[in-house]
């Protein structure tokens, strides 16, 4: 591989991880505030009536923690480890991390837990930002899969342990309250790198604990 494709690669791996907003003009907040005005018209309601004439601002400082994803950074999350380990070199797993993300299709909820583990080679990150990681993919409009690699490769690339594994289970509003509505059905994905790829036995461990 040449230098240039190397950095190329390497650029777009970091405008992945920046997410696709960083490059981006952001529009003026009083026009976020007059679209969620049309859509309240759009809906059927009178956005000058009394009980709606906060909910555009509300609704624009709901998208500021919805989308908070949008400015920050899993590399810089994950740049901090360990290294006094005592050759630690079993697996380490966070189980159960609940989100809150949005799907890119319809802007509706997804609410779903993820399983992220990992075997390190000779060095840790701390256990809650593991979590962090899973926040903040979940954080900007996803689709389950992109979301479920993005966390797997982040880590690999950061932490380069001998193998990463993601699991995300989540029900997806887009489903349960419109379109085929299946209250209950939950999508599963999963990205195995490195050891637990390569090897049935550590994958059959690591998706043991998935519930
Ligand atoms: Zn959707």
């Amino acid at each position: 591989m040449s230098n240039r494709s190397k950095n190329d690669n390497k650029k777009d791996a970091q405008q992945a991880n920046d997410g696709p907003g960083s490059s981006l003009q952001k529009p003026p907040r009083e026009e976020a505030e007059n679209a969620i005005r049309t859509l309240i018209g759009w809906a059927g309601d009178d956005p000058a009536r009394d009980g709606l004439i906060e909910t555009p601002k509300r609704v624009a400082k709901a998208f500021e923690e919805w989308f908070r994803g949008y400015d920050e950074d899993p590399e810089v999350i994950l740049q901090k480890t360990f290294e006094e380990i005592e050759g630690y070199d079993e697996m380490i797993t966070l189980q159960g991390i609940r989100f809150e993300s949005h799907c890119e299709h319809h802007m509706a909820p997804i609410i779903g837990r993820a399983w992220v583990g990992y075997i390190p080679n000779g060095r840790v990150v701390g256990i809650s930002k593991l979590a962090r990681v899973v926040d903040v993919f979940a954080k900007r409009l996803q689709i389950q899969e992109k979301m479920t690699a993005q966390i797997a490769n982040v880590i690999n690339e950061v932490l380069q342990p001998q193998g990463v594994a993601v699991v995300i289970k989540a029900e997806h509003h887009c489903m349960t309250t419109r379109g085929v509505m299946k209250p209950g059905a939950e999508l599963m994905t999963s990205r195995m790198l490195g050891c637990f790829r390569d090897s049935e036995i550590t994958r059959q461990e690591f998706l043991s604990m998935v519930d």
